[in-house]
């Protein structure tokens, strides 16, 4: 067998987007919110649901958007899982926030909804949770208890596009969602994002807070004759040609998950003799869930064999990564931030990743050369 080179991510390009871009770059439209980004907040719109979808920079700028919208002030908790992208806690702690992580669950490594209820103090003010690998968290369950509480529930939606549960699509389940395009997601536009909000109050604020604290939106629109300071605010929209670029892409979002889910299917279904061979665990989807393939991870049984898998596939030219390192155990965490109980799960899952490469392109004779070198090397001994 010939040594290959197989890139963990490539991105996928549908060929409209340079197409868009010299639209724009042709019709002088080079600041934001401009018919690109139009185009855009219709489709998240039309697709989820939601009242009110805005692009951002990125799935970061959406996160503290959110924060903002919920007026998070010094000493407010989260609830949130370790097991996630800093940005989940960075937002909150941008504004005074602390957060509070609770363990994951074994099979979705979601936030463990059991758990989340014990963790709610009197300073509790929200709960944001991160649908991982673009498998949905137990979100009944969480709405029922946030609603117990009166508390607002986040979707960190950054690996979600597309993705549902019980029929309805991720970042548009909770008050607020948040949606990453960065180049390593499923529908990119190099860095980008988008907020999506549920409640109309709520809509009209997070226009005023993406434009500088200004009511600029409702000028444009011709609502008001000028437009002046109305709250703290920042610059969280993304200029008209990274909006060209994203609108080529959500064109073609179904045809892009369906790749993904092909390639998925595949690993999965060679993977079930690994798993019956004690080799490996593979992702859990709960029926409920219309996962997107954001992701393909599998879960060593032994955490100490790691490297070696990685370092057995980089030498035949396969890249591999693992993550996250747990929030509560990073520098960051420590810092900002504290776990509730034990996190147990979340140790031992973190140590046991692996990430294999999923990408529009890669090619069945790629993945059974993948397949196969993982399967000589976890049957080594
Ligand atoms: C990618 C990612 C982010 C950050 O997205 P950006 O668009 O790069 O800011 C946040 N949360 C999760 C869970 C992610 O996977």
């Amino acid at each position: 067998m010939t040594n290959r080179k197989i890139a963990f991510n490539w991105p996928y390009m549908t060929g409209k987007e340079m197409q868009y871009i010299a639209q724009s770059h042709a019709d002088g439209r080079l600041a934001g919110d401009g018919p690109f980004t139009k185009l855009c907040h219709q489709w998240i719109e039309r697709s989820t649901g939601c009242c009110k979808a805005l692009l951002t920079h990125s799935c970061t700028a959406a996160l503290e958007m959110a924060a903002m919208l919920l007026d998070i002030r010094p000493g407010d908790e989260i609830i949130m899982p370790s097991y996630t992208f800093v940005s989940t806690a960075n937002a909150f702690v941008l504004r005074g926030g602390v957060p509070v992580f609770v363990d994951i669950r074994e099979d979705t490594l979601n936030i463990d909804e059991r758990l989340i209820e014990a963790a709610i103090t009197p300073r509790t003010r929200a709960i944001a949770v991160m649908h991982y690998a673009g498998v949905s968290c137990e979100m009944d369950t969480i709405l029922q208890i946030a609603r117990a509480h009166g508390l607002p529930v986040i979707e960190d939606a950054a690996q979600g596009v597309t993705a549902t549960y019980k029929g309805r699509t991720l970042g548009a389940i909770g008050d607020i969602g948040a949606y990453s395009f960065h180049e390593t997601k499923n529908v990119i536009s190099g860095e980008g994002g988008a907020l999506l909000v549920a409640d109309p109050k709520m809509a009209r604020r997070a226009e005023i807070i993406r434009e500088k604290g200004t009511d600029r939106s409702r000028f444009f629109r011709g609502e008001v004759d000028k437009y002046t300071w109305q709250e703290v605010g920042s610059s969280f929209l993304p200029g008209e040609l990274t909006a060209a670029f994203l609108w080529a892409q959500l064109e073609e979002a179904d045809r892009i998950t369906a790749s993904r889910l092909e390639i998925w299917d595949r690993y999965h279904t060679q993977f079930a003799a690994f798993e019956r061979d004690g080799l490996l665990r593979r992702p859990v989807v709960p029926a409920e869930c219309g996962h997107n393939a954001h992701m393909y991870y599998i879960l060593l049984p032994q955490h100490q064999k790691r490297q070696e898998v990685i370092d057995g596939l980089k030498a035949v030219g396969v890249s591999v990564v693992f993550h996250y390192v747990p929030l509560h155990t990073s520098p960051g965490g420590l810092k900002y931030g504290r776990p509730h109980g034990q996190l147990s799960v979340t140790d031992r899952q973190s140590q046991s990743l692996i990430r294999l490469p999923i990408w529009v392109g890669l090619t069945p004779s790629d993945q059974d050369y993948i397949v196969e070198h993982l399967g000589m090397l976890l049957r080594k001994n």
